[in-house]
């Protein structure tokens, strides 16, 4: 018998249109939130995105390269999140089996589908269905293995590692959408009672439903069950993604594909632009770019770059994450006051969400920016709002005493003006 399975086997008609109906209120429910998102980032300053897609194919694609091969290496090889010991094989391993399981769901559809549209297109059958079920059954432990690192880690919480009470839900939720998935395998095998290569593509729900003595009608039950639990779980899933930590499997991506190759790079000041706005650097949240605030949303507070920052690891105010997440707060507010029609009150950057004393902690030394797994540029945050700072005459610390000096004495040690070149005495050949 040609090893493959029923896609909706042991549901009845039913199941099968409330399944639709709730999946296409999960996804309305995801795009709202995407959407809500997508709202804060348009407050910042244009980047001109339809300008990408705007030309002939060779000409896109031209635009795009940089960006789709960042996606492909940065995201889809998972470079930037490499080097971490224990953590990164635990973030490739749930990866990959959440990629592996996403694609997996995508096919199954599709082939429904096909099935239905054009009798006897059905691909999920055969050599096709023994590879499909062995590679999602196997690459689906290595989704709960890594569900079950980060989970050990949300215990153990590493002082770096931003935590929210979401965490746990979006664990949790990972973990009984594993455990479901492979119980409505399981169960599924003990009513249909496949035999050979169509029992055995599926090792682990085989060996689950050796456990589960059930009769035939048992399992018909359990299966309708379980099978809708799994359902629930994956629609309230999908639903959260755009309101949980989740969020970076979308803003992340996202940024990765419009931000810079090279990051850590001040962008330059126009006097035109200075006299059009009539201020330098950012005063809101607004001054920032749009690919600057859905940065701010891309980061899943990680924490790797406050653990490399040479100002946060000598005590000084500076955490280069918590810059980042104060940034999104303030974008927040802004969205709503500006929402309520009260512009007074957006919040200013300076001070009220960033004090001054944290912006001249950074040492420039850009670890921060390299460390990014999705690329955020924590440092050009920084340069920017202290140039604003430089430009409203809130330099403070040596920094603004060699200013000052170079203003009255025209060198930064205060040496008198007749003296500035006294140092280059030492360097004229004797005669
Ligand atoms: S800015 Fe980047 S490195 Fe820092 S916490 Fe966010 S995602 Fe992690
Ligand atoms: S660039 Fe500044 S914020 Fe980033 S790691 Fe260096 S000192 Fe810290």
């Amino acid at each position: 018998m040609t090893p493959t399975r029923e896609t909706f086997g042991n549901i009845p008609l039913s199941s099968q249109l409330a399944f639709y109906a709730l999946a296409a209120a999960s996804m309305a429910v995801f795009a709202w939130g995407v959407y809500r998102r997508w709202k804060l980032w348009r407050l910042g300053t244009s980047i001109n995105a339809r300008d990408l897609i705007t030309g002939s194919l060779a000409a896109v694609w031209q635009k795009v390269r940089g960006g789709a091969k960042r996606v492909a290496i940065d995201a889809g090889a998972q470079q930037r999140v490499r080097g971490h010991g224990l953590g990164t094989v635990a973030h490739v391993s749930l990866y990959v089996g959440f990629m592996a399981l996403f694609v997996g769901t995508v096919l199954l559809e599709t082939d429904n589908v096909l099935s239905h549209l054009w009798h006897g297109l059905k691909f999920h059958q055969g050599a096709y269905y023994v590879a499909y079920e062995f590679t999602l059954d196997v690459l689906g432990l290595l989704f709960l293995l890594g569900t079950l690192f980060f989970l050990g880690r949300r215990l153990v919480k590493p002082p770096a590692l931003g935590h929210r009470a979401t965490d746990w839900y979006v664990l949790l939720g990972f973990l009984a959408i594993g455990v479901t998935g492979y119980l409505v395998e399981a169960l599924r095998i003990l009513w249909q009672q496949p035999t050979g290569l169509g029992a055995h593509c599926s090792p682990v729900g085989l060996w689950l439903a050796g456990w589960l003595h059930l009769g035939e009608a048992e399992a018909r039950h359990s299966h309708f069950l379980v099978w809708w639990i799994h359902s629930f779980l994956v629609f309230a899933f999908i639903a959260s993604i755009p309101f949980t930590r989740l969020f970076h499997f979308i803003a992340g991506p996202m940024h990765i594909f419009l931000a810079k190759n090279v990051l850590g790079v001040m962008p330059p000041v126009t006097m035109e632009e200075v006299e059009a706005t009539g201020r330098v650097g950012p005063a809101d949240i607004r001054h920032f770019s749009q690919q600057q605030l859905l940065s701010l949303d891309a980061c899943m507070e990680c924490g790797r770059c406050e653990e490399v920052c040479p100002a946060f690891a000598t005590a000084k105010p500076l955490s280069p994450k918590r810059v980042v997440q104060d940034l999104k707060g303030a974008m927040e507010k802004t969205a709503a006051a500006l929402a309520a029609g009260k512009e007074s009150e957006v919040p200013a950057l300076h001070e009220a969400t960033i004090a001054a004393e944290t912006l001249w902690s950074c040492t420039a030394c850009n670890a921060c920016v390299n460390t990014c797994p999705v690329r955020v540029d924590q440092l050009t945050f920084i340069l920017t709002l202290r140039r604003h700072l430089v430009a409203e005459g809130g330099l403070s610390g040596t920094a603004a005493t060699a200013l000052r000096r170079m203003q009255s004495n025209g060198n930064p040690w205060g040496l008198p003006a007749t003296e500035r070149t006294a140092w280059t005495d030492a360097l004229k050949p004797k005669s």
